[in-house]
């Protein structure tokens, strides 16, 4: 295992991401999975209310009893969406009982999503409410979470309310987000990245990101991840674990690190300006569409489109694995609301008009 300093805490590179347990239902199998992933090195250990049906801060404090047993050092973070300082405070009392702590290293301001947003967390108190708690020692380091631009990171970094950053990075929206990861280092703060995979794009599509390997003989997801530990401005590099397999095939894939040199990342890094634009992680933050296009869905085949060109199998991908048509899209009223809801800043309704195109003859 490699480890980084979190603020002078001595932390594990690879962090457990609690969102994608294959079973939440199954508590003390998943948390299994977690005590397999502490027993490998793992130091920190990512949840929040809402995961996995809401099982997943339940599955870590499961794991959290018996890690306590053994009297080695870990840490966990956890968040709140609440902008109103009550109410976050009332979820931040829940997660501390669900999580069996007395004290939550890093409470994550969460999913700051644009400025009128964290405007928001100011005014309705939850700012204060964390500043709050942690003087009251029931939170180590307050931190924030977020889908920002670079530029708008500086900005909240800048008003000196946290000591990390929580932030999804990976080489397919690499461009998009520099400026915050150099604002945090900056500021000497925690950086943890989530998405590190780019939603499984990269896993999936392994002839296209081959230029992230350094090295023939390395996987693509030794590639995806010591191109992020070649970055020692990441403190940690959170992976969604479905079960133990993910947790030994991470494990083993920061074992086999070596460093990128300065030419392998400079090489990458015009690689990845050149041929990626911003793609769609899947995130599925622009749910709620008013005339329910499943934005994701065509955003994920227009990723498809980008990586291997217009092709019938397109359609298929529409019809059979998402279950929509691209006539769908004539229903769109461009209201917007899913531009401003996506995590990436994605021009959606350009690419709508692209896919149709793109598609029009087969
Ligand atoms: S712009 Fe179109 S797809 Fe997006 S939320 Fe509005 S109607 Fe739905
Ligand atoms: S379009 Fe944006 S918000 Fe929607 S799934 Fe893709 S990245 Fe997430």
């Amino acid at each position: 295992m490699i480890y980084r300093s979190y603020r002078g805490r001595k932390t594990a590179a690879l962090g457990f991401g609690g969102m994608r347990f294959e079973f939440p239902e199954d508590i003390d199998k998943s948390a299994q999975t977690v005590l397999r992933a502490f027993e490998k090195g793992l130091t920190y250990f990512d949840t929040a209310p809402g995961y996995c049906g809401d099982k997943s801060e339940i599955i870590m404090g499961t794991a959290i009893k018996e890690m306590k047993k053994t009297g080695r050092p870990f840490t966990i973070s956890t968040k709140s969406q609440k902008k109103n300082g009550k109410e976050l405070r009332a979820q931040l009392e829940e997660s501390l009982r669900r999580l069996n702590v007395d004290c939550i290293d890093y409470y994550n301001c969460w999913y700051v999503l644009t400025m009128e947003d964290w405007e928001s967390r100011k005014t309705g108190g939850a700012v204060n409410a964390i500043l709050r708690a942690r003087d009251e020692g029931l939170i180590r380091h307050a931190v924030f979470s977020t889908h920002l631009q670079g530029s708008d990171i500086r900005k909240v970094i800048d008003e000196g309310f946290f000591e990390g950053v929580t932030l999804g990075y990976s080489a397919v929206n690499f461009p998009f987000r520099q400026e915050g990861i150099a604002a945090a280092d900056e500021q000497d703060m925690g950086v943890v990245v989530m998405n590190p995979l780019g939603g499984g794009i990269i896993p999936q599509n392994p002839d296209f990101f081959d230029f992230l390997k350094a090295r023939p003989e390395q996987s693509i997801l030794e590639a995806a991840l010591h191109f992020l530990l070649s970055d020692e401005r990441i403190t940690v590099s959170l992976v969604g674990f479905r079960n133990d397999e993910d947790v030994d095939s991470a494990v083993a894939a920061v074992d086999s690190f070596v460093p990128y040199s300065t030419e392998d990342v400079s090489a990458i890094r015009r690689r990845v300006e050149h041929d990626l634009n911003a793609m769609c992680t899947s995130c599925m933050y622009c749910k709620g569409c008013p005339v329910d296009i499943q934005v994701w869905a065509f955003m994920e085949t227009w990723n498809h489109l980008k990586l291997k060109g217009g092709q019938p199998s397109l359609l298929n991908r529409l019809k059979y694995h998402w279950g929509v048509s691209i006539a769908d899209l004539d229903a769109c009223i461009a209201c917007g609301q899913c531009e401003n809801a996506c995590t990436q800043k994605l021009p959606i309704l350009k690419r709508f008009e692209e896919l149709k195109t793109a598609l029009a003859d087969f």
